[in-house]
């Protein structure tokens, strides 16, 4: 599988870095985690057909995760007729949000080939490429947040998605499974709070994701001898192969 990263900035988008987005492509069909980046102008930009998506999960309604989402749902609906996929979003208030834009700017219904759901926590996702399970976090007082478990080709990864300031919403079964590659914010907490946990974590591979501020990547990639996963910071358009 291939993972893409379109946007790997945190709240906010900087000369070289779009906010959060993260393409998994598995035996060309592909997913979006987050949609913070102009998703729709990269799919183009690079080549991806729109009907190669297959699904669209968001962590939470933050701007900096759902921005991109509206027109990459407008195009689908009326241009690229051909695009087929679920969009799974963690409140039906974010359902209601995304009918009212499709609405308010289109002539066009809705296609229903274009199917929007909210969850809950637990397996949201399932087809012959990936399975994905959502993990509830307290990253905000205001909008349902999670993170979500991958299982693709056989490997696992987690996406923490954003969490909470003390951390104290970490999943505790990184501890005890194994997964071969962690995304991980690094906007809400101290490195040496990550470091904490990180410790203990079965991970193969640890990415930084979403770092704010972005000194904090130097200061953490400082101190990864510490741990016995591999860790690394994402730019925009870095690929990983699992
Ligand atoms: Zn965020």
């Amino acid at each position: 599988m291939r993972i893409e990263f379109f946007g790997t900035s945190h709240g906010v988008p900087s000369d070289i870095r779009y906010c959060n987005c993260i393409m998994l492509e598995s035996d060309g069909s592909r997913y979006l985690f987050d949609v913070g980046a102009p998703a729709a102008d990269l799919m183009t930009r690079k080549g991806y057909p729109f009907s190669s998506l297959k699904a669209v999960f968001i962590t939470h309604l933050h701007g900096d995760h759902i921005g991109g989402l509206p027109n990459l749902l407008d195009l689908s609906n009326w241009y690229y007729r051909d695009s087929a996929y679920r969009v799974l979003l963690p409140e039906e208030r974010g359902v209601t949000l995304l009918q009212q834009y499709i609405e308010v700017t289109s002539a066009l219904p809705l296609r229903e080939a274009l199917a929007l759901s909210s969850f809950e926590a637990g397996e949201i996702y399932r087809d012959e490429h990936i399975t994905v399970r959502a993990v509830e976090v307290a990253h905000s007082p205001t909008v349902k947040s999670f993170g979500f478990l991958v299982e693709c080709e056989g490997k696992r990864i987690y996406f923490t998605g954003d969490m909470c300031h003390d951390l104290h919403d970490f999943p505790t079964f990184l501890y005890e499974n194994e997964v071969d590659l962690l995304i991980t914010e690094l906007a809400h907490f101290p490195v040496s709070l990550l470091f904490e946990k990180l410790a203990t974590c079965k991970a193969k591979r640890i990415c930084l994701n979403h770092v704010y501020p972005v000194g904090k990547i130097d200061e953490a990639l400082a101190r990864r001898a510490e741990l016995t996963g591999e860790l690394f910071a994402a730019c925009d358009n870095d690929i990983i192969l699992l």
